[in-house]
């Protein structure tokens, strides 16, 4: 019998994770805020199969395979069978504590139950869980099927055999595993967020406009990706939750954000997501907007 795994919140991440997790023969069941909004990621899901069979990345059948391995669930009755509960909701903790505590009350005996969030706390998290030893951080990279680390994270309270498991499935899926203590912005996020946030910053005080910046930085500095154009792909929202994070844990004000970061947030401009962060993505190619 193939390995169930729960996922909760169904966004760019939570599909993403979805779309890898069922490649690699597993059954995944996806839910979202509701039924509806887990079957709308599951049509975005089948989407992107049909560009990889399109672009001739994987065969049909090996397409077809993986999403009959993906169910869409209004609740989380069915979680009970689920080895691993990922929690990829809105980086905002009240959110995730609801969804712990709830979805906690299913968690079977010997499941663990990971976040993939970017910067809250894990071993402050780990007490909204039923078991703070099966609770740990699982950290995917966007786009997920493509990135090719996952970063874990023990808490506190994390037992090793949660952190070797943890390992061994994220090996599992063909990534790459780096060990992260439970400090804010964990590894990677603690050097990219500063970056991007200063890119903003740069921007914001009319240095340079948004495609000097990025070209900048991928022929300076040798990035496949400008940081504009990267906050775009992981959300500016996404990127604003987390900077306050590392600025109100770590009361360091080099965290505080750029006010532009800021208004783009309030505007709704919120990058891929949106069709429009820095770039507008209405069209074939992105267009810088300033
Ligand atoms: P997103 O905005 O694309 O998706 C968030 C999803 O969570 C939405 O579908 C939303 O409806 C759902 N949601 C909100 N409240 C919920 C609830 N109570 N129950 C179930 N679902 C709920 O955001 P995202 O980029 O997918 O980020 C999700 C998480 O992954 C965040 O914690 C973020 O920090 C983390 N993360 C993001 C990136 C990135 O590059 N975007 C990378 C790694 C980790």
């Amino acid at each position: 019998m193939s390995k169930t795994i729960a996922i909760i919140g169904a966004g760019q991440m939570g599909s993403g994770i979805a779309q890898t997790i069922a490649q690699n023969g597993m059954d995944v069941l996806l839910a979202d805020v509701s039924l509806e909004l887990a079957e709308q990621a599951v049509g975005k899901i089948d989407k992107a199969f049909g560009k990889l069979v399109g672009r001739g990345k994987i065969e049909i059948a090996e397409a077809d395979a993986a999403m009959k391995r993906i169910t869409p669930v209004g609740d989380y009755n069915p979680m009970g069978e689920a080895e691993f509960i990922i929690e990829a909701a809105t980086e905002k903790e009240e959110i995730k504590k609801a969804i712990f505590e709830k979805a906690g009350e299913k968690l079977g005996a010997d499941a663990i139950m990971a976040s993939n969030t970017s910067s809250i706390p894990i071993t402050r998290m780990a007490n909204y869980a039923p078991d703070p030893a099966r609770f740990i951080g699982l950290h995917f990279f966007n786009p997920v099927p493509v990135m090719g680390l996952i970063e874990v994270i023990p808490g506190l309270a994390t037992s090793e055999t949660t952190t070797a498991r943890t390992r061994a499935f994220a090996e599992a899926l063909g990534k790459e595993v780096v060990l992260s203590q439970d400090e804010p912005g964990f590894v990677v996020n603690r050097i990219l967020l500063p970056m991007i946030n200063e890119a903003v910053f740069v921007l914001g005080q009319s240095t340079a406009d948004i495609e000097d910046i990025d070209k900048g930085c991928r022929l300076g500095l040798n990035h496949p990706m400008g940081p504009l154009q990267l906050a775009d792909f992981v959300g500016l929202d996404t990127c604003l939750d987390i900077l306050m994070v590392l600025y109100k844990t770590t009361r360091d004000t080099k965290y505080r954000p750029a006010p532009l970061l800021v208004k783009y947030v309030e505007a709704g401009w919120l990058g891929r997501k949106t069709a429009r962060g820095f770039y507008d993505y209405s069209g074939e190619e992105p267009v810088p907007t300033r």
